[in-house]
């Protein structure tokens, strides 16, 4: 992997903005609730290591990734708070997991007999059994299943030490189907002779728009990096967001272009009068769009056209006059009083912001201030 530090195009992350972003979700928190700070994905893309020392230093007791190499880096990193590995791994490498204290998720019992039989832990695996309560995704669909994991695990390979669900639809107004899975979760939790120490439900989502119903622990993910989980769907807060990463990179190359000249692969943009045409050192390998042709970027405090398709490495942008190199161009946040979100890029290309986050290449330097 090359990360690019000697180029002008970068993420700049603000940690303070992290740090806010988990208070304000804090104070609307009861005190028995814990928050698991979601640092998946290199952290949303915004950097793991960084996001999680600063997450539990605001007041994380606990961090959830997707796969156990995350766990692991962050153990290496000499991360000892819980740490949560969300996705389901494989028997054969949950070994690893008891042995470094790290949590795993289990949705079947067959799981629990795999690792079972093979395990050579010499420490007990830390269990959080997921439920499917309608995501349909991971986990226990049948009370039997439940009742006959919680047998299985007052083994002394195991320790039981969580239950969760996922809501499929917490991000949006219609609220009909988060009811039904809620309803589902009373069903098949109450199938447990005994509550674990962890019982959560709440993603970011779900702790923002349906907070009485969380547990003793919340999955505190997109919202900590200052996005909103449902997009433009629902704009109502319970506080406000602060956005933590910037894109954003320089002009490497300006030079004016006659009425008719044509900018870019397949020649989709064609100069109307004499314009001038700065070049960006940022394109889809970096993880900004292809698709973002005709969508602006902020110079001098003003909106500026993609022109010409987007390429590996390189774009370009209409100026409104000439600008020396070196000028500083804003991808994703803001100058002036212009602001473009990351959930602006995500709404112009056709998906959501965790996607444009989570897609900022590797090679993309990430600073932070
Ligand atoms: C990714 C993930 C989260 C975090 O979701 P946000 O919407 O980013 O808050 C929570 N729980 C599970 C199971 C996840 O996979």
């Amino acid at each position: 992997m090359v990360i690019g530090k000697n180029r002008e195009t970068k993420l700049v992350v603000n940690l303070q903005a992290i740090t806010d972003n988990i208070q304000h979700e804090r104070a609307i928190l009861t005190d028995d609730v814990e928050m698991f700070a979601v640092v998946k994905a290199n952290g949303y893309g915004h950097g793991i290591l960084e996001i999680a020392q600063t997450a539990l230093a605001a007041g994380a007791t606990g961090l959830c990734v997707a796969i156990l190499d995350e766990a692991l880096s962050l153990r290496k990193a000499g991360i000892t708070a819980p740490i949560l590995v969300l996705g389901i791994t494989s028997p054969a490498f949950a070994t690893l997991a008891a042995d470094a204290g790290i949590s795993l998720t289990v949705g079947s019992v067959d799981w629990l007999q795999d690792y079972a039989d093979q395990t050579t832990a010499k420490q007990p695996l830390s269990v959080h059994l997921a439920i499917d309560t309608g995501m349909g995704r991971i986990g226990f669909r049948h009370s039997e299943d439940v009742k006959q994991a919680e047998t299985l695990l007052a083994s002394d390979l195991f320790s039981f030490d969580g239950v969760f669900t996922h809501f499929a639809t917490a991000d949006q107004t219609d609220t009909k189907y988060f009811e039904q899975q809620f309803k589902t979760w009373q069903q098949l939790t109450g199938a447990l002779v005994q509550l674990p120490k962890y019982v959560h439900i709440s993603n970011s989502a779900t702790s923002l728009w349906h907070l009485p119903v969380t547990g003793n622990m919340i999955r505190f993910g997109v919202t900590m990096y200052g996005l909103n989980p449902s997009g433009v769907a629902i704009e109502e807060l319970p506080y406000q967001l602060e956005p933590a990463a910037e894109l954003e990179t320089q002009l490497v190359f300006v030079k004016q272009i006659p009425a008719g000249a044509s900018v870019s692969y397949g020649a989709t943009y064609t100069a109307k009068t004499d314009e001038w045409i700065g070049t960006v050192p940022i394109g889809y390998a970096d993880g900004y769009p292809r698709c973002m042709q005709g969508f602006h970027v902020l110079i001098d405090g003003q909106q500026c056209e993609i022109v010409g398709r987007v390429c590996m490495d390189q774009m370009m942008i209409r100026l409104p006059k000439q600008y020396q190199t070196g000028t500083k161009v804003t991808l994703i946040g803001h100058q002036g009083n212009q602001t473009i979100g990351a959930t602006d890029v995500a709404e112009y290309a056709g998906t959501i912001n965790y996607e444009i986050m989570t897609s900022v290449a590797e090679r993309v330097q990430r600073v932070y201030r």
